[in-house]
C-alpha cells in the first residue's frame, strides 16, 4: 500500500509484487501492457487449474497507509491491495497443505478500462485455467452476480446566436435539458436476477460563454446494467426522438458467476475485470471489504475481514479443485 499506483502507473508496484512472490518460491511473468504497465502473472506448477485475480492499480489520489488495532486505512486498503495480501496468504497456506494448483493474477487498469485484463486474456496460460476466483470489495460474501455498465455521452447540436436575439439561435443546452429530464423520469427495463437499472448523470458539459446562444452541449451518463445493452440503448433512442445522438464509450454486460454452497451469496451492483477475463475459466467474486468505503478518502478494510477472507479463499480454492459444485441455474 505505500507504493503508490494509481491507474496508468502501476510499474513500481508490479515489480514490488514480482519480487515478493519470487523470493517466496513462486514462478513470475510480467506481461507488458503499455509502457509502464505490467500485469503479473504468478504459479507454481505449468497448468494451474485454479486462480486467484484482482487489481494492481488504484483511484486517485495516492493516500498513505495507517492502521490502528482494528483497521488498516488508506488507497488500496480495501480495493484492491487488501485483497492481493489475502490471496496471496490464502495461496501460501494452500501450498503448505500441499495444494499448488494454483496461480496469481494481477491486473492493471481495472479502476480505467481494464486494459490489463484485457491483455491477460490472451495469456496462453488462461486456457489451462478452470476457475478465476477474482477478488473485489464484496463484504466476504460470494457474488453470484455483477451489474453491467453502459458509458455513453448525449450530444445536442444548436445554433449559435447574440443572447440579446434568442429567436436567430437554438440553444442546445435547453435541448440537452429536455432530454436529461426525459432520461431521468424513463423507467428502465429491470431483471429478477441482478436488480434495478440504474442511470447517472455524471459530467455535463456545453456553452461557449454567457452572451452566446449555445451551439452544442454533452452530458455522460453511466448506467448500471441489469439487461443486455440492446432495450438501454433502445429506450434512450426513441426518448431522443432526433433531438440529440448517443456517443458510446464503453459497454460490459451484466455477468452471472458460479455460485458455490456453504457460502453467503449475493448480486452486486459494480463491475469488475471479470467481462474482459472470458477465457479463464468460470469466474467467482468474493473479497473482504465494503465497495461503499471503496474510492473514498476514508477508504479502510477491517483486519478481521482480511483475515476471514483468507480462510474463505482457502476453502473456496480447495472446494473448486474437488469440483464439489453447484452450478448457478440459469433463471
Ligand atoms: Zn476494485
Amino acid at each position: 500500500m505505500s507504493v503508490p499506483s494509481v491507474s496508468g502507473d502501476e510499474d513500481a508496484v508490479g515489480f514490488w509484487l514480482r519480487d515478493y512472490l519470487e523470493s517466496l518460491g513462486w514462478t513470475v511473468d510480467l506481461q507488458k501492457v503499455s509502457e509502464n504497465q505490467n500485469n503479473v502473472i504468478a504459479y507454481l506448477n505449468e497448468t494451474p487449474r485454479v486462480w486467484f485475480s484482482t487489481h494492481m492499480d488504484t483511484v486517485p489520489p495516492f493516500i498513505e497507509p495507517s492502521e490502528d488495532d482494528e483497521k488498516i486505512y488508506g488507497r488500496g486498503s480495501c480495493d484492491a491491495k487488501g485483497i492481493i495480501a489475502a490471496q496471496i496468504t490464502a495461496a501460501q497456506r494452500l501450498r503448505t497443505s500441499g495444494v499448488e494448483d494454483i496461480g496469481l493474477l494481477y491486473t492493471v487498469e481495472e479502476e480505467r478500462s481494464s486494459t490489463g485484463a484485457r491483455a491477460a486474456n490472451n495469456h496462453p496460460l488462461a486456457a489451462k485455467c478452470e476457475y478465476l476466483i477474482n477478488g473485489e470489495p464484496t463484504d466476504n460474501d460470494l457474488a453470484i452476480g455483477s451489474k453491467g455498465t453502459f458509458r455513453l455521452n448525449i450530444k445536442t447540436i444548436g445554433k449559435a446566436a447574440h443572447s440579446a436575439y434568442p429567436e436567430q439561435g437554438d440553444s442546445a443546452i435547453e435541448r440537452l435539458l429536455d432530454i436529461l429530464e426525459d432520461v431521468r423520469h424513463t423507467k428502465f427495463p429491470n431483471d429478477d436476477f441482478f436488480g434495478e437499472t440504474t442511470a447517472n448523470i455524471g459530467t455535463i458539459n456545453g456553452g461557449l460563454a454567457l452572451n452566446v446562444i449555445p451551439p452544442m452541449a454533452e452530458a455522460g451518463i453511466a448506467v448500471r446494467l441489469t439487461t443486455p445493452r440492446k432495450p438501454i440503448e433502445d429506450a434512450l433512442s426513441s426518448l431522443l426522438r432526433g433531438r440529440g445522438e448517443i456517443e458510446v464509450l464503453s459497454c460490459s454486460e451484466p455477468v452471472r458467476m458460479l455460485a458455490v454452497d456453504g457460502f453467503k451469496q449475493k448480486v452486486v451492483r459494480f463491475t469488475t475485470d471479470i467481462p474482459y477475463l472470458t477465457k479463464w475459466g468460470q469466474p467467482l467474486l468474493l473479497g473482504p471489504g465494503s465497495i461503499l468505503v471503496a474510492h473514498t478518502k476514508d477508504e479502510f478494510v477491517l483486519k478481521s475481514e482480511l483475515e476471514e477472507a483468507v480462510g474463505l479463499y482457502a476453502d473456496l480454492a480447495k472446494k473448486l479443485l474437488a469440483t464439489e459444485l453447484t452450478v448457478n441455474t440459469e433463471k
